[in-house]
C-alpha cells in the first residue's frame, strides 16, 4: 500500500485530500497542530485502519516511522485574520515547516507537493496571472508574512530539487470553497454566508470592485492530485478562471440565500489584491484538467454546509 503524509490535514483543504488519497486506496498519514484545523472535519476517518493522526507542529523537527511514498504539506494558515493574527507562526511554517518536510522527503526518497498560492503574485500587475508573472508583492505589508513564506517555500523547493534531486512538485492555488471552511476564519464566502445565516448585512471591503476567482474543493483536488501523479516540477497554477467583483459576489450571495440583509461597506484592508484570476493554459495542457463545477452549483453546496451547523457555531465570531 503506498503512503502518504499530508501535512494540514484537519484544515480545509487538507482534510478533503485525506478523502481522496483513502479513496484512492493510500495509507494516510494525517499531520496537524490544530492552530486554524479541527479534529472534526477528519472524525469521519479515525476508525479506518489505513488513516492515522500525528499532533506536530511541523516547524519543529519532523519524524514518521516507515516508508512513504508522497507528501503534501499543505500546513499552514490561509485566511488574511489567521495570518495576520498569527504572523510569526505563519512566517515560520511556510520556511521552517518546508524546510523540516523537504529533509523527510530526501531522506524516505518520496515525492513532495508544496501547496503555493496566487498570493506569491501579490496584487497583480499581469492579468490574468500566468505562472510565468514574477508579481508585485509588498514585503514589508500585512500580508507580507504569508506572501513571502510562500515565496521562500517555492525557493528552497526548487533549491532541494535542483541541489538534492528531490521529486518536488508546486501548486499554485487560487481561492477554493466548499464544505469545512471555518464560518469565522474571515474569508469571504464563509464571512458572507455566515452574515446572511445570522440576519447581519453582508460586510463588503472597499468599494466592492476587486474581483477574484472561486474553485470548488472537488475541483481543486483533482487538480492537485492530477500535478502530484505527473512529472512536472514547475509551479503550476489551479483554479477557476470565472471572475467575479465582490460587489456583484455578494448580490450573488443574497439571492441564493434569500436573506432580506443588504450590502454595506468597510475599508478596504491594505495591500488586498484589486484583480485576480488565473490563467489555467499550463493546467489544461500539462494535467489535462479544467474545473468542472460552476459557482451556482458549488455555492449551493457550500451553502448547505454552513446551513447544517448548530447555532452555537453559528454565532461563535472572531471579529
Ligand atoms: P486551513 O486553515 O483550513 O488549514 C490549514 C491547516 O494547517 C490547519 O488545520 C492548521 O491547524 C494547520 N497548521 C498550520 N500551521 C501548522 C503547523 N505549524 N504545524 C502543523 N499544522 C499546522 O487552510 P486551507 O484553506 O485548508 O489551506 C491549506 C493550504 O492551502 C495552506 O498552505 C494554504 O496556504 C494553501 N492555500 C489555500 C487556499 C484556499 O483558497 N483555501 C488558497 C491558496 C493556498
Ligand atoms: N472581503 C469582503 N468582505 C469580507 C471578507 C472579505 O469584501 O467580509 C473581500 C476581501 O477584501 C477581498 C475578497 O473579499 O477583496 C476576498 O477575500 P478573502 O479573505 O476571501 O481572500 P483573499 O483576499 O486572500 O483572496
Amino acid at each position: 500500500m503506498k503512503r502518504v503524509l499530508i501535512t494540514g490535514a484537519a484544515g480545509f483543504l487538507g482534510s478533503h485530500l485525506c478523502d481522496r488519497f483513502i479513496k484512492e486506496g493510500f495509507h494516510v498519514i494525517a499531520m496537524d497542530n490544530l492552530i486554524t484545523g479541527d479534529l472534526k472535519n477528519i472524525d469521519h476517518l479515525f476508525h479506518l485502519e489505513q488513516f492515522e493522526f500525528y499532533h506536530h507542529d511541523v516547524t519543529k523537527f519532523v519524524h514518521v516511522p516507515g516508508k512513504l511514498d508522497y507528501i503534501l504539506h499543505f500546513a499552514s494558515p490561509a485566511s488574511p485574520i489567521d495570518y495576520l493574527k498569527i504572523p510569526i507562526q505563519t512566517l515560520k511554517v511556510g520556511a521552517l515547516g518546508t524546510h523540516n518536510l523537504l529533509g523527510l522527503a530526501k531522506d524516505k526518497g518520496a515525492r513532495i507537493l508544496i501547496a503555493s498560492t496566487s498570493e506569491i503574485y501579490g496584487d497583480p500587475l499581469v492579468h490574468p496571472q500566468t505562472e510565468e508573472y514574477y508579481g508585485n508583492v509588498n514585503t514589508i505589508g500585512p500580508r507580507g508574512v504569508y506572501d513571502e513564506a510562500k515565496r521562500f517555500q517555492e525557493s528552497i523547493t526548487m533549491a532541494y530539487h535542483r541541489f538534492h534531486g528531490v521529486d518536488t512538485r508546486i501548486v499554485r492555488i487560487f481561492n477554493t470553497y466548499g464544505p469545512r471552511m471555518r464560518l469565522n476564519d474571515g474569508r469571504v464566502i464563509p464571512a458572507f454566508m455566515g452574515q446572511a445565516l445570522r440576519g447581519e448585512d453582508l460586510t463588503v471591503f472597499g468599494d466592492g470592485s476587486q474581483t477574484r476567482s472561486f474553485c470548488y474543493v472537488d475541483d481543486e483536488v483533482e487538480g492537485i492530485y492530477r500535478l502530484l501523479m505527473s512529472d512536472y516540477t514547475d509551479p503550476v497554477n489551479i483554479g477557476n478562471p470565472h471572475e467575479i467583483t465582490i460587489k456583484d459576489f455578494a448580490e450573488e450571495i443574497i439571492k441564493l440565500t434569500g436573506t432580506d440583509q443588504k450590502v454595506i461597506y468597510k475599508p478596504l484592508p491594505k495591500d488586498d489584491p484589486m484583480q485576480r484570476q488565473p490563467d489555467i493554459s499550463k493546467a489544461k495542457e500539462i494535467l489535462g484538467w479544467e474545473p468542472k463545477v460552476g459557482r451556482a452549483e458549488g455555492m449551493k453546496k457550500t451553502y448547505d454546509y454552513f446551513k447544517s451547523l448548530s447555532q452555537e457555531e453559528l454565532v461563535k465570531t472572531e471579529h
